[in-house]
């Protein structure tokens, strides 16, 4: 297990030797104990990405960027149970979701994008006079990769496959919590020969090294995963150097349920929806948005399912709930479930700590609240848990109001088996990503990211590549 930074394709301590613990979420014993970096050590990790950008990295060809991209993926697969176990040990995932699902969308990310590298190219334009005018398209430069604890991995290379494709070259920061797996996509980018400072390492806080890379001269661009305010703050801490940033930020993603929905699978919709990562995903569907005419029989359904996802040993291959990331979330999902008893929600599933008979841990049980008004707190802030809310609705015009009452526009579902009506709401409804009788299906070749409050930019998918590029104009007199 890697854990000291890594600048200029070095291993190396802090330059002033302090160190972060790494706690498993699951047992609450300290797991590592990483490299926190200072200002000198930024200083190197900038030094490193330009110099590689000028030199091995830019020299190469396209054609050959890509293939150093794809076989990073290639390795990634092939090492994908150990970074898996990783994985779910430092945020406390299941080991079905990190090892079934986001390690190989992570594989996937980088070879999507790796078949990008020598098709991202400029134009000839037919401009008036006797001119040959073309474009070229080119890296932004080095690309800060600012990462949360939620999918550690994967949104880590959300940023890295398209940046690298580019040309651009990275400074990865990964949240305090999950450093490991971020430390160990740097090892294997040396394994399979991407030149050193293409991709750099510094671990630790936000406030001190995320704040030195969002002000720092020598970045060109931030593309940042986390909380709305932090966003704000990043925006404002990156204007006196006009980097270009993408954010992605927080949501309160509502799942609407017509009547007229096949209503086992919306059940099923509503709590993967809301437990799948233990509601610790931007997209959660943390607002359930139910028709009064189904409202009760549906929400009977919801909570028997909710009953049944107990919280087990993440390593557990057959464990759907896991730990909450830290002892911080879970007391804020605490503290958030306070509340919601207080202003008069219905509690109809969980609602308390769990424990999974070791004692330890950091585990909640799938809560869900009925009788939820909209301008309850927890109908209006994102908790980021395995919390769900359910608010009633009258008619479609009330669903949609509902819906969109919220600084937020990150997802949002809509259930219902009349096809003018799904189309007619998805429409209508202010979201990056919505989905019609499904929830939580993403691809690489798939556009992904926020309207209003949720941030802006789009990672995957070809629109990522406008955020990693960008456009020369060349003009040539061909006049005598
Ligand atoms: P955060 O936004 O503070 O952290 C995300 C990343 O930004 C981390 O790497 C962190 O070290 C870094 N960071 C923090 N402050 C920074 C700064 N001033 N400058 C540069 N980088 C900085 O998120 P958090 O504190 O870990 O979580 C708080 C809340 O954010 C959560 O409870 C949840 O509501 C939300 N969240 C949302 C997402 C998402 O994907 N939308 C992900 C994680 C957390």
């Amino acid at each position: 297990m890697q854990t000291q930074l890594f600048i200029h394709g070095e291993w190396r301590d802090g330059a002033a030797g302090k160190t972060m613990e790494v706690v498993n979420p699951a047992t609450e014993q300290v797991v590592a104990e990483v490299a926190s970096a200072e200002r000198s050590d930024v200083d190197a990790a900038v030094a490193a990405a330009r110099g590689a950008l000028a030199g091995p990295w830019g020299a190469l060809s396209a054609r050959e960027r890509g293939r150093l991209v794809w076989q990073l993926g290639e390795r990634l697969l092939g090492r994908a149970d150990e970074i898996a176990r990783l994985e779910t040990l430092h945020n406390g995932k299941p080991i079905f979701e990190s090892r079934q699902i986001e390690i190989p969308a992570a594989a996937e990310c980088l070879q999507y994008f790796a078949g990008w590298a020598d098709k991202v190219h400029g134009e000839t334009v037919p401009v008036k006079g006797n001119f040959l005018t073309y474009t070229l398209r080119e890296p932004i430069g080095v690309v800060a990769a600012i990462v949360p604890w939620n999918f550690p991995l994967l949104l880590t290379v959300w940023k890295v496959a398209p940046a690298l494709a580019c040309g651009n070259t990275v400074i990865i920061k990964p949240a305090s919590q999950t450093p490991l797996t971020a430390l160990a996509l740097a090892e294997m980018a040396a394994e399979v020969g991407i030149p050193a400072g293409v991709i750099n390492v510094v671990t630790g806080p936000g406030a001190t090294v995320g704040q030195m890379l969002v002000e720092h001269p020598g970045i060109d661009k931030i593309a940042f995963t986390g909380d709305t305010a932090t966003g704000k703050q990043i925006m404002r801490a990156s204007a006196d150097t006009l980097k270009r940033i993408t954010l992605e930020l927080g949501g309160k993603s509502p799942n609407i349920v017509f009547p007229d929905a096949d209503i086992d699978a919306a059940v099923r919709g509503a709590t993967t929806g809301i437990f799948y990562g233990k509601g610790e995903v931007c997209a959660a569907g943390s607002r359930l948005l139910v028709a009064t005419s189904i409202r009760a029989e549906f929400l009977e359904k919801v909570a028997a399912r909710a009953a049944k996802m107990v919280p087990g040993d993440p390593m557990d291959p057959k464990t759907r709930l896991g730990a909450i990331s830290s002892k911080h979330q879970l007391d804020r999902n605490l503290r958030y479930i306070d509340l919601a008893k207080k202003e008069g929600a219905t509690l109809i599933a969980g609602g308390g700590r769990a424990d999974i008979g070791t004692g330890k841990g950091f585990f909640l049980q799938a809560t869900v609240f009925a009788d939820v008004t909209p301008e309850m707190t927890i109908a209006r802030e994102e908790i980021f848990g395995p919390v769900l809310a359910a608010i009633e609705f009258a008619d479609v015009d009330e669903a949609i109001a509902r819906a969109n009452q919220t600084p937020y526009g990150l997802a949002a579902a809509v259930w219902t088996k009349d096809i003018k009506k799904a189309h007619h709401v998805a429409r209508r409804l202010q979201a990056g990503t919505v989905w019609i009788n499904t929830y939580n299906v993403y691809d690489t070749a798939a556009p992904f990211g926020g309207y209003k409050q949720s941030g802006f930019g789009r990672e995957m998918s070809l629109h990522a590549l406008e955020h990693y590029t960008q456009v020369k104009t060349v003009w040539v007199d061909l006049n005598q």
